[in-house]
């Protein structure tokens, strides 16, 4: 689904340069649930990044499905991350100001899709989390755990291939941040990629494998 070849990543700003990834070789396949563990600063947001096509790789190849997109225009990487990956975050991002069900509507946000269908697609999702009895409250209404939940289906209501999650469980009791980790691996078991970076080895060891970051590098 995923392979990286050399990646390595230079952020530049004008008189400091910091190395945040190197030599990272990687194959993603479908179905795979994922975990990318290291400590702060080890380069993990920044390779989410780079396999979520939100930031190009300073070097080295990417294979997307097959297509190589290590030169791919912003265009075509905007296209590919909007129709194949949902993201999930550590502080949920849901917009305030806009119910739950407004909220999942937006992970089909640029797909011509008409309101209705929008409608009962966001309602499934939200079926799906356990979540539709919720659909009209908003946001801060919920707790933590039903936002984090309100946030997968979000991500899912696209059907992407690829599920990106940073940090899912760091701002959630751990009883919540169970239900999250067993949603992704329910999530991996109908064969969409799931991939969580995580600094938790505990959590990190749910996944079904586990990639260790340390200074930009994966160790081996
Ligand atoms: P992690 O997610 O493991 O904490 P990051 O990928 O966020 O690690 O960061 C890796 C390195 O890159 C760190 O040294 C960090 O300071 C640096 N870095 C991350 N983002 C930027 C940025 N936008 N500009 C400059 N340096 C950055
Ligand atoms: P854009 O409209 O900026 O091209 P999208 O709306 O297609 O991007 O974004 C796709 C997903 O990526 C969304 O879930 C969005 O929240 C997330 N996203 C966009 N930019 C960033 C970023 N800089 N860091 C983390 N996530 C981002």
């Amino acid at each position: 689904m995923i392979k990286l070849r050399k990646v390595g990543k230079t952020y530049r700003t004008e008189d400091l340069e910091t190395r945040a990834l190197a030599d990272i070789n990687l194959d993603v396949g479908k179905g795979e649930f994922l975990s990318i563990m290291g400590p702060s600063g080890s380069g993990k947001s920044t390779l989410l990044s780079i396999m979520g096509l939100l930031d190009a790789p300073s070097e080295g190849i990417i294979k997307f499905a097959d297509i190589d997109i290590s030169e791919g225009k912003d265009r075509l990487l905007t296209d590919l991350r909007r129709k194949h990956i949902g993201f999930v975050f550590q502080a949920f991002n849901l917009i305030p100001h806009l119910s739950i069900e407004r909220n999942v509507e937006l992970g089909l946000t640029y797909r011509g899709i008409a309101r209705a269908e929008r409608r009962d697609r966001s309602m499934s999702a939200l079926k799906a989390v356990g979540l539709d009895a919720r659909a009209r409250h908003y946001p801060a209404q919920l707790s933590g755990g039903q936002q984090q939940r309100a946030a997968i289906a979000r991500a899912l209501v696209g059907d992407p291939a690829i599920v990106l999650a940073d940090e899912p469980t760091g701002n959630l009791d751990s009883g919540n941040g169970e239900q999250v980790l067993d949603m992704l691996e329910n999530i991996a078991a109908t064969g969409k990629t799931v991939i969580m970076v995580t600094h938790d080895d505990r959590q990190a060891s749910r996944a079904y494998r586990m990639v260790s970051m340390k200074d930009g590098r994966i160790l081996h």
